[in-house]
């Protein structure tokens, strides 16, 4: 959280909720049960580090609403994981496998540390001790986490070993996001960013934008932010932007994400295209027509397509009224605040939001735990054939639900998800 207004994320899904609950007339029983998780695992692990010294971490895993299905959402190492962070998004992951309409609910989990200061056997016994602490909870048809911030497909890998030893059998479905030797789905890694390109594709439709003239920024060059960046430049748009956690990189003639990320592949920042140790080069930042700034800088450049795709609360009351994309779309979970909303809303930008945007994830992530259930591995063409029209069919509900209450993209996606999920809560006699 870095402005004024950056409010607890928790408070800012309550806050979108009680919009959708209001216009849906859910009853209080039903507001009760989609305001509080079903549970909260809390625990400090400890993990020896490689010099022999042991050291205490903190742990989370919440387990928001399972009335669609099992429990399910990724596992996030970061410095700033928090419990209210992990609770706001194992909310949003219950509203978007509702959004996107496949058979799960939401959950999600944490370790608050910096994984950049853990060698990769340190950072394999966190993993593996976050499974001893929280297997018990975990399971095929209980709760099924998967990668986020910081976590990989080999740490999904750690996990699912541990929690086979623990089990004492193979469960490959028990966790998504997997390398493929051990059942993961082909087209996972690009599965988040894929599910924005055709989420993209379909508003540029609808709000009748011209592609060719389309100047795209993207804030985040992980997994999600890479890959629309590679598949959108692929595809002959133009990505005027690029950042990762130190600074930002713009140019008007456009930028290629391949070459960027070769440098940040060797060198771990994408300004080291263009510096090195401090020194810039500034001849082939003119050659380029590029500018390094920061990522405020980038949230703020001149652009039409503004795509977050880094953290929470990155576009706040403070930054709001200055933004110039004409649409956001958000990939990364919670980049927006509700007053930030206000203000776009206000401006007439178009805010789509992350729970149906970033569905693509948690869509792929089915598909792995379908096809590890079945004994099956799909083709990259059938993964992609199955994902296209899921993405599509919900930005045409939520479009169409928009223009029909007269709502924001947003409110119009809580109430696709929240009505979804009220009903299967409903129809199981609870409430
Ligand atoms: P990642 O760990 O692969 O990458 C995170 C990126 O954010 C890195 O490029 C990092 O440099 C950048 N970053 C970190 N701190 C930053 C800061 N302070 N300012 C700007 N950039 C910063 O993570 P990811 O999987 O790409 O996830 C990014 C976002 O997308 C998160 O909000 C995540 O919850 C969301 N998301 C990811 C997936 C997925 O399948 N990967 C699915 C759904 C949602």
């Amino acid at each position: 959280m870095n402005t004024s207004d950056a409010v607890d994320p928790f408070d800012s899904y309550i806050t979108r909720l009680r919009r959708a609950a209001d216009l849906l007339e859910l009853s209080e029983a039903q507001r009760a049960r989609l305001e509080k998780p079903d549970r909260i695992i809390e625990r400090a692990i400890e993990i020896t580090r490689d010099d022999g010294s042991r050291e205490i971490l903190h742990a989370y895993r919440v387990q928001f609403n399972n009335a669609r299905g099992p429990y399910k959402g990724g596992i996030r190492f970061h410095p700033e994981a928090n419990l209210s962070e992990v609770k706001a998004l194992a909310a949003a992951m219950a509203i978007k496998c509702a959004v996107v309409n496949v058979p799960l609910g939401g959950g999600k989990g944490g370790v608050e540390f910096d994984p950049k200061q853990y060698s990769r056997a340190e950072i394999e016994r966190v993993s593996r001790a976050f499974v001893r602490a929280m297997g018990d909870a975990l399971g095929v048809d209980r709760d099924i986490p998967a990668p986020d911030v910081y976590t990989t497909p080999e740490i999904m890998g750690y996990m699912l070993d541990e929690y086979e030893q623990m089990v004492g059998r193979s469960e490959p479905g028990m966790i998504t996001g997997k390398p493929l030797a051990l059942g993961g789905s082909l087209g996972r890694d690009t599965a988040t960013a894929q599910g924005g390109v055709y989420v993209l594709e379909e508003l540029i439709d609808a709000m009748h934008l011209d592609r060719s003239k389309l100047r795209i920024a993207v804030q985040g060059f992980g997994n999600a932010g890479y890959h629309i960046a590679r598949s959108l430049h692929a595809s002959g748009y133009t990505i005027v932007g690029l950042s990762d956690s130190r600074s930002a990189l713009m140019s008007e003639r456009g930028l290629d994400p391949v070459r960027v990320y070769k440098a940040k592949h060797e060198h771990d920042s994408i300004s080291s295209l263009y510096c090195e140790g401090g020194v810039c080069d500034e001849n082939k930042m003119k050659e380029d027509g590029v500018i390094i700034g920061t990522n405020a800088d980038l949230l703020e450049m001149d652009c039409d397509i503004l795509i977050p795709a880094a953290l929470d609360n990155q576009l706040t009351v403070d930054n709001a009224p200055r933004i110039k994309a004409r649409v956001v779309l958000e990939l990364a979970n919670g980049p927006t605040t509700p007053d930030a909303d206000a203000i776009f809303a206000e401006r007439g930008v178009a805010v789509v939001p992350d729970v149906l945007v970033n569905a693509g994830g948690v869509t792929v992530s089915y598909f792995e735990w379908v096809q590890n259930r079945q004994g099956l591995a799909w083709t990259e063409e059938e993964v992609a054939a199955r994902l296209k029209p899921i993405m599509t069919g919900a930005f045409n509900s939520m479009w169409q639900m928009a223009h029909d209450r007269n709502v924001p993209l947003r409110d119009a996606a809580f109430l696709l998800g929240v009505d979804r999920i009220a009903r299967a809560m409903a129809t199981r006699g609870t409430l």
